[in-house]
């Protein structure tokens, strides 16, 4: 970021340097039109021309214009040839987009073009140099007609360094990409310049046709190339994304690394990544505005409305310049900044599952061509998605009970060992493990039918989950037997904790709707359970034998002293 007072600074320059410097241009050298006012308008057309279709290199413009510009100077003179460069400035940056803080920009380069061109043009002069049409013993003055443009390009490149060095703190690459594209464009465009002007000494305007048209189909060529060029690396970079987000397994893990990689590559200030929900309904399932991921509340979304709406029905990715292309379809939320906007559907076997909206403060940010990327890799996210949502349920699933959504006894296993490692490694100090058996329970599934038993299950699973809360974990271990480990609980603890849940039990009655009784009203049910409780490492030095012991605890001191009580393993 440029500082605000730099920014003045460039302002102010611009003010005492420029209207000075063109006055004294004006006074030293002027302009040399003898009665070709017609032609100086022609060049001023075809300035305006080509400056229309700049080249623009990783954001900055690259200027074709050295070949009118060149042949001005020589038939003109530096006043004409200085005018002529501003102009050509005025109209490219009608086409590239400034955004509010980098007015700046056009004094800047204003001034560049300016002391550039005047520098160059006044040791030119200073050499000997001449314009005009008396120009025309070309091999005579050849060596000082080839040194301006090798002045130029010098000073234009010393130019770009120091104002690197002042304005951007060396943040810019001196000699990148658009260096190795402005050394080709001057090195093609300072002799066909050279060219135009003796052609035109020899045969006047139509000089213009013979070399503008090769040009400008050249300068067209090689816009094709560098954005063909530019969507060869859009296209690895997604490709990368691509296995990125295959690697990924959890949902929300593959979102993150979708929206960040995704913002990374394109130009995006505002990122919403909407689901489709019961194919009713669009939800938003993240929200970034500004790098910040925000947890913004919108109203969801029907088919066809608001721009997603839109795309959701139709299919189809949308791209908008400007804020009036979109302005009359927005339902609802739409940050008041926005201008530029691409939307694409999210599809997986012909089925639109999502929708993400990127958008820009700017206005024309995105190209075609991105919004291809944009495309592409939201098909490898749907594919992510679809694996990971399969992970995470088949996971799920082979951690649960069916019947009671509890964890199951291949987790709890699991979980054991693991609390006895951290238990061997000292970063827990004990471990407490409450095994119950509901009493009787073949009666009651005698009583009201093994359906209405489930019912039980199901109840009870619930309410030990709500009792446990973090304070454990809760697992069902088999049958009509559960387990609860609880991690840095001392026995005490844990006979206290076990106590509650029995009487909570006991007191509770259990709904039960689908009994074999006679009428179809819910009927209520009462139970009790017996308990053993063992902790570690006291009650036992691997996992199995405290299961054991919580076992022997539960059958010796509860069930056999009477059920519906809680005993301790006593060794
Ligand atoms: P006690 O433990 O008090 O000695 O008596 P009990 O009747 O509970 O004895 P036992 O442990 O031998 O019997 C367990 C019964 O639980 C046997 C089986 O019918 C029932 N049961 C086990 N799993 C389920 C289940 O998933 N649903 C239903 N409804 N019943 C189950
Ligand atoms: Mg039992
Ligand atoms: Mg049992």
């Amino acid at each position: 970021m440029i500082s605000s007072n730099k920014k003045k600074i460039i302002w102010l320059l611009w003010i005492i340097i420029f209207p000075i410097g063109l006055w004294y241009t004006y006074q030293l050298y002027p302009p040399q039109l003898s009665e070709r006012g017609i032609d100086l308008v022609i060049f001023l057309l075809m300035t305006a021309f080509v400056a229309a279709t700049p080249l623009v290199i990783n954001g900055s413009p690259i200027f074709f214009i050295q070949w009118v510009s060149w042949a001005t100077f020589l038939i003109f003179g530096l006043f004409v040839e200085l005018v002529m460069a501003q102009l050509a400035l005025i109209v490219l940056f009608t086409r590239v987009k400034l955004t509010k803080g980098n007015y700046f920009r056009l004094p800047l380069n204003s001034l560049m073009f300016f002391l550039v061109s005047l520098l160059s043009g006044v040791f030119y002069y200073m050499m000997g140099g001449k314009t005009g049409l008396a120009l025309s013993d070309v091999t005579a003055t050849f060596p000082l007609v080839v040194s301006y443009p090798i002045i130029h390009y010098l000073l234009n490149h010393l130019i770009i360094i120091l104002i690197n060095y002042l304005f951007y703190n060396n943040q810019r690459e001196n000699f990148g990409k658009e260096f190795v594209w402005e050394t080709v464009t001057t090195l093609i465009t300072f002799p066909i310049g050279f060219v135009l002007y003796i052609l035109y000494v020899e045969v006047g305007l139509i000089a213009l046709l013979f070399v503008g048209i090769p040009f400008i189909s050249l300068s067209i060529i090689l816009n094709l190339y560098y954005s063909s060029d530019k969507i060869n690396s859009y296209l690895q970079k997604a490709a990368e994304i691509g296995h990125q987000l295959a690697e990924k397994l959890i949902v929300d893990e593959v979102i993150d690394l979708f929206i960040e990689k995704i913002t990374e590559l394109i130009n995006v200030d505002f990122a919403y990544l909407l689901e489709v929900v019961d194919e009713k309904e669009l939800h938003l399932l993240r929200c970034i505005e500004k790098g910040e991921v925000k947890t913004t509340n919108i109203h969801p979304l029907k088919k066809n409305e608001g721009i997603s709406g839109l795309v959701w029905d139709k299919g189809e990715a949308m791209l908008f310049n400007t804020k009036k292309e979109w302005n009359h379809i927005v339902r609802g939320y739409m940050p008041d900044t926005i201008e530029s906007v691409i939307c694409v559907p999210i599809a997986r076997n012909n089925m639109i599952t999502g929708i993400i909206l990127l958008a820009s403060s700017q206005k024309r940010a995105y190209e075609k061509s991105q919004l291809a990327i944009v495309d592409i890799l939201c098909s490898h996210f749907a594919i992510s998605i679809e694996n990971a949502k399969h992970y995470e349920e088949t996971r799920e699933k082979s951690e649960r009970c069916a019947l009671t959504s509890l964890f199951n006894y291949r987790y709890f296993d699991q979980l054991l060992n693991d609390e006895y490692r951290l238990l061997e490694l000292h970063q827990r100090k004990r471990l407490s493990l409450i095994i119950l058996d509901i009493d009787h329970f073949k009666k009651v599934n005698d009583t009201y039918g093994h359906q209405s038993g489930n019912e039980i299950l199901i109840q009870l699973a619930n309410k030990l989950v709500h009792i446990i809360d973090d304070q454990g974990t809760v697992a069902r271990f088999g049958g009509e037997e559960f387990v609860i480990l609880l991690p840095d609980t001392t026995r005490e603890e844990a006979l206290f904790i076990a106590e509650t849940i029995r009487l909570t039990i006991a007191q509770y009655s259990f709904i039960l709707t689908q009994h074999l009784e006679q009428s179809e009203m819910p009927i209520s049910a009462k139970i009790t359970a017996s308990f053993g409780v063992a902790t570690a490492p006291g009650d036992g030095e691997d996992a199995m034998s405290l299961i054991r012991h919580a076992d022997r605890a539960l059958y010796v001191g509860a069930k056999r002293a009477g059920r519906n009580r809680v005993a301790e393993y006593v060794g």
